[in-house]
């Protein structure tokens, strides 16, 4: 299957292809030259893990034997057995996207993209070593260590900013174990973190720098179209659970709000459209960095603004990476959308054209959520339906409660909930209007104390191991930090 650029049709991949490059050549981002007839409702009546490989196989047809990378990747990881499973709480249906082996959602895409990784890398009769770079603001890395630990012919670089995650974050990344994994702090915020990878990559993508190297580069960042497609599946699993429990009729509308940052998760929403399933609306829902909430509203994408660190890291964003694939899909014009992504890089700004934007407002909607008013939010869901959410699940959750009220629009709407309250317990416990304690282990401690739901395995078991990584970079010093490995 053909993928080319966002920013250009020439520039062109297969799809075993595309997931190696991770980046397109010429800054871009690869999506499939059109997408393939899907049959949506064979997906629906499926397991999980049935309906990743019809998903992926349609997706990434190039890479063959999807169902053992399927089964590779998430056989005995998960503590659900239905990967991610639904929770009813007051109106609204929560999709658990946390209970992989990182307590993240982006462990549902980051168990597969090794796998895919790999096949891609025989498929193409890749000799050299991949490094996979990723900046991450949080959850990423952790995740992307776990699955990238050991995977032969694999080596992973994971760069956070320095100060700019949680506590249990940090840990999470420098006790992380395996010969081939590497973790450094980065002085800025995650959009340093994540210009300096995206400037590796610029330098290295002629070729010289990595000539006699032993590796080439690749990225777990939702850049990756390995790393979204996978997302893909659980927009499918949380409608045929709603389809299950009689919440809906086959082919009815279901609305989806998306906590966001980087835009990967809610764009595999779209995508999930494309495919057949009945998306209504999509709700971008974002913290105090509301960049997107203003895009929707206005049609202008405007970066200059402080960044703020807020309750909910992993969406402290002011660049979103994959809304340039949204601007090619809806537009179909590589050409705006490479003047476009200019005039961001050069301006700080962009507005969209007048069809775009109406496009946007048929699709999407946007809203923003305050830390103080997500604390109260954690605090009245835990009160009211006995759910208790981390501080990007009630971005989610206050997102979804503003556009029903604004709207009337009264169709089931399907929460995504992003990570386990445990892993932001100082958020939760404020939420819940309980006193703080100094250390991350005591907040998790009393969390469960207080609210009976259990510690997820992986988080309490980092008590006490050893911190493996622990150093520090400037942005310009990582690109010699990557080159002399
Ligand atoms: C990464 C992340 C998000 C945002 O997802 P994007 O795909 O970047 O939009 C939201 N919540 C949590 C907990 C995350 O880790």
């Amino acid at each position: 299957m053909i993928y080319h650029s966002t920013r250009n049709r020439g520039v062109t991949a297969d799809s075993a292809q595309a997931v190696l490059s991770g980046l397109a050549p010429d800054g871009g981002l690869f999506l499939p030259a059109a997408l393939p007839e899907f049959d949506a409702a064979a997906c629906l009546s499926g397991t999980p893990e049935q309906m990743a490989v019809q998903i992926l196989s349609a997706l990434l047809p190039d890479i063959p034997h999807m169902d053992t990378l399927v089964h590779r990747g998430y056989s005995g990881k998960f503590t659900a057995p239905d990967l991610t499973p639904t929770v009813k709480a007051g109106d609204f249906t929560v999709l658990e996207l946390f209970h992989g082996p990182t307590s993240a959602f982006k462990d549902i895409a980051l168990c597969m993209l090794p796998q895919l990784l790999t096949a891609a890398r025989e498929v193409k009769g890749q000799e050299k070593k991949i490094l996979i770079l990723t900046a991450t603001s949080g959850d990423t890395g952790k995740a992307a260590l776990a699955g990238f630990a050991d995977v032969p012919g694999v080596g992973i670089c994971v760069f956070y900013p320095d100060g700019g995650v949680s506590q249990i974050q940090r840990l999470q990344m420098a006790t992380q174990e395996g010969a081939n994994v590497s973790v450094c702090a980065v002085r800025g915020n995650f959009d340093d973190a994540q210009t300096g990878v995206k400037r590796i990559f610029a330098a290295c993508a002629d070729g010289k720098l990595l000539e006699s190297r032993d590796f080439c580069l690749s990225s777990a960042n939702s850049i990756n179209i390995g790393r979204l497609a996978p997302q893909i599946m659980y927009y499918f699993k949380a409608y045929r659970d709603l389809l299950d429990r009689g919440e809906v009729k086959s082919g009815e509308s279901v609305n989806f709000s998306v906590p966001t940052g980087n835009f990967g998760d809610i764009l595999a929403g779209y995508l999930a459209r494309e495919l057949g399933l009945p998306v209504g609306r999509l709700i971008c829902a974002s913290n105090a960095n509301n960049v997107l909430t203003d895009f929707l509203r206005t049609g202008t994408y405007d970066r200059r603004r402080e960044l703020h660190k807020t309750a909910s890291p992993s969406m402290d964003i002011l660049v979103s990476s994959n809304l340039e694939r949204l601007l090619y899909l809806l537009s179909r014009d590589p050409d705006l959308v490479r003047s476009l992504m200019e005039q961001l890089s050069e301006q700080g700004f962009y507005t969209v054209p007048a069809s775009l934007k109406e496009k946007l407002d048929a699709l999407f909607w946007g809203d923003f959520c305050t830390d103080e008013a997500g604390t109260r939010i954690i605090g009245r869901v835990w009160a009211d339906y006995g759910y208790l959410c981390d501080p990007h699940t009630a971005c989610g959750w206050a997102a979804a409660e503003r556009y029903r009220a604004a709207t009337g629009d009264c169709a089931p709407m399907v929460v995504l909930s992003t990570a386990s309250p445990y892993k932001f317990a100082d958020a939760v416990l404020t939420g819940l209007g309980a006193s703080v304690p100094e250390d991350a282990f005591d907040r998790m401690d009393l969390l469960q104390e207080k609210t009976g739901v259990p510690i997820p395995r992986n988080l309490a078991s980092l008590k006490g191991k050893p911190i493996l990584h622990r150093t520090v970079l400037d942005r310009e010093e990582m690109l010699p930090f990557v080159l002399k490995r």
